[in-house]
This record gives C-alpha cells, structure tokens and sequence, in this order.
C-alpha cells in the first residue's frame, strides 16, 4: 500500500500537491528552471535531502496520473519481500510531426536510466525522476528540444532498483529518525546464524549479483555480499527479464550510482580493463 506522501513530510506535501502546476509554471518566473525542479525533488529532511520510498512512488503514480498520454508504470517483478519494482516508462513518440523532422515510421528506440541498486546512495533514486520531469517539463512548455527528444525515443525509468532495500531505510527513519546506510536487499537466506549481520549489512548486494563477472569469496555481511549464484535475487532476474523483453528497444542503460564523483564506461569488473580505473568528471 502506498501512504500519501503527506503523511512523510509537510514540506513535500506542499511541493507535491500542485504537480502539474509547478511544472506548468513559467521557469522565468523563478530564479531559474533548476530551482523549480529542485523544488519537486529535494526536501528539508536535516541533512538528507533525498525522497523515500512513499514519496518516490507517490510521485511516480501522480506523474502517471496527470500524463496519462505519455507516461505509463509497468511493474518488472517483485522483490524479495514481494514489493513491485516499477519501472515508468515516457512514450512521447506519437509526438511526431513535420515539425520534428523525423519519421514516423522510425523504429522506436528506448533509453533507461536506473537508481538505487545501492539504496543508501539516494541521490542515484532522484537522477532518474529528475530527467523524467525535465522532459515533461520542457514539453508543457513547448520546448522544442524536449519535444524533439520525447518524439524520438522512449524514456524508461526504474528510480529504485532495490525497492526493498529503499523500503528498509523509509521505515527505520520512521520509526528511529536516523538513516539506516543499507547497500543490499533484504534477502536473509545466506546468512548464517553465527554471522550475525548488523541491520546495516544484511542482504544481498543485487549490483553484484548479475551474471557478469559473478563472484568474490566475501561472506553475507559483506557490502558486496553476490549472493551464492548470479541471478539467485528476484530483482536482478526482474531487470533480466525486463532487458530480455525490450532488448530490440532499449539502446543505452545508464545506472546511477552515488559513490563518488566518476563516469564509468563498462565494465568495473574486469581488471584487465584498462578503461577499470574510474574517470574523475568533478
Ligand atoms: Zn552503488
């Protein structure tokens, strides 16, 4: 069930009621576009100024309401804990007009932009969402930029990849007020009881859980705990069978990830990879 974001955070409430409005809102009429934005996504949480699980459902479900002619949700599968793994997905391609230039017959390609296989990088949650509505922001606004882009791909976005592990921090913060730093899901399985694992380093690490490059001997307290098989976790066989179902549409994946200031190009795995040391943008 999803709570209304209200029942969070006032402040959020305040920002997400009027949705549509904000977005309809002439950037030139605040100090600048990025600000409005930044008013959708960021709230006064003391130093966290990240959404939680509700209110990043809540927000997605309200998008899907108001742009019912372009957003659509579609679930990849369930978590551990049975939760749905949403993915929203902008389809602004019946946009195509003479005014575009493009093809209406072209084939219909699709980005998709990933957070949050790590719950606890946060920010990695609100990358996604923050794309999503600056196209749709530029498209009340009849930027035609934005609109050549809405026309000419598919935008999928799945903010919370580790929806469980997302699940986890939302709860302890309502219960306790502090920030549970969990990286993995919720799946106990592995864990022994001499391990004893703290609440913190319980789960799965689902980014290390594919079938690429699979394995290290760390044990289930690990943070980069693979699990005893790849694909042993629902949500990375949900994603897999997410990518096999579009694999003819979607061109690029990007994965937000919030370790540290770095671009990298694939893949991090492999130390014969010249390209393995991260790149520093900032
Ligand atoms: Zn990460």
């Amino acid at each position: 069930m999803i709570h209304h974001p209200e029942d969070l955070h006032p402040h959020f409430a305040a920002t997400y009621k009027p949705l549509t409005t904000l977005l309809k809102t002439n950037p030139d009429d605040l100090a600048s576009n990025d600000h409005l934005l930044d008013s959708l996504l960021i709230t006064p949480r003391k130093e966290y100024h990240h959404l939680m699980y509700d209110e990043v459902m809540g927000l997605m479900n309200t998008i899907a309401a108001e742009f019912p002619h372009l957003v659509k949700m579609e679930s990849i599968g369930k978590t551990y804990d049975d939760r749905d793994i949403w993915m929203m997905k902008i389809d602004g391609t019946n946009l195509l007009s003479p005014s575009t230039g493009l093809d209406s017959n072209a084939e219909k390609k699709a980005i998709l932009l990933t957070g949050a296989h790590h719950s606890r990088e946060m920010v990695s949650t609100q990358m996604p969402l923050y794309a999503a509505l600056d196209l749709l922001h530029g498209y009340i606004h009849g930027n035609q930029e934005k609109i050549a882009l809405l026309a000419r791909n598919q935008y999928f976005f799945i903010p919370m990849v580790n929806t469980d592990g997302c699940h986890e921090i939302m709860k302890h913060w309502k219960e306790t007020k502090e920030m549970l730093l969990k990286r993995k899901n919720n799946d106990t399985r592995f864990e022994r009881p001499s391990d004893n694992c703290p609440l913190m380093e319980k789960g799965v690490d689902i980014n290390r859980n594919y079938g690429y490059i699979f394995g290290n001997d760390s044990g289930p307290c690990s943070e980069s705990f693979p699990g005893p098989h790849a694909f042993s976790e629902p949500e990375t066989r949900a994603m897999r069978n997410m990518l096999y179902k579009y694999q003819d549409t979607i061109k690029f994946v990007y994965n937000f990830h919030a370790y540290g200031p770095m671009y990298i190009w694939p893949y991090n795995g492999e130390n014969n990879n010249e390209l393995a040391e991260s790149n520093p943008i900032a």
